[in-house]
């Protein structure tokens, strides 16, 4: 069986937002070699999340509206959490909602996913440098 692991790195210019990472993905499958095995693909910060849905412009806009009805940015003050001197409570809430990771399954080596499948980092806590994690297996 054959392993395959990178980190992709992102550094949004807003704190929020939502970025199409199939290609990336797509890319690091090609670099792995593996034809046949499972795809994980993975937020490694706690206020980022990796989900797979369609890449439809009204479709983002209505998650960033029905996030931030959920859980609101401000008031700063209406997070237990921002006590420690954080800012950044709704976005631990919006991760939880949009999920930590995805798998995907590798067949014929291409992602294979189902009708309008694409792979998005959301980002909810953002202007800093953070990273996913894709690790491939396989053969
Ligand atoms: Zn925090």
């Amino acid at each position: 069986m054959k392993s395959y692991r990178k980190e992709l790195w992102f550094e949004t210019s807003t704190r929020r937002a939502f970025i199409n990472i199939t290609p990336q993905v797509e890319e690091a499958l090609r670099e792995s070699g593996i034809e046949e095995g499972l795809c994980l693909v993975n937020a490694m910060h706690i206020t980022a999340s990796v989900y797979i849905n369609d890449d439809e412009p009204g479709l983002l806009a209505d998650y960033e509206d029905w996030l931030e009805g959920l859980a609101p940015h401000e008031p700063i003050s209406g997070y237990r959490h921002n006590r420690t001197g954080e800012d950044n409570g709704d976005a631990h809430l919006k991760r939880q909602v949009m999920g930590r990771e995805v798998v995907v399954a590798v067949t014929n080596g291409k992602l294979d996913f189902g009708p309008w499948e694409q792979i998005f980092y959301g980002e909810f806590d953002g202007r800093r440098r953070k990273r996913v994690l894709v690790k491939i297996i396989g053969e």
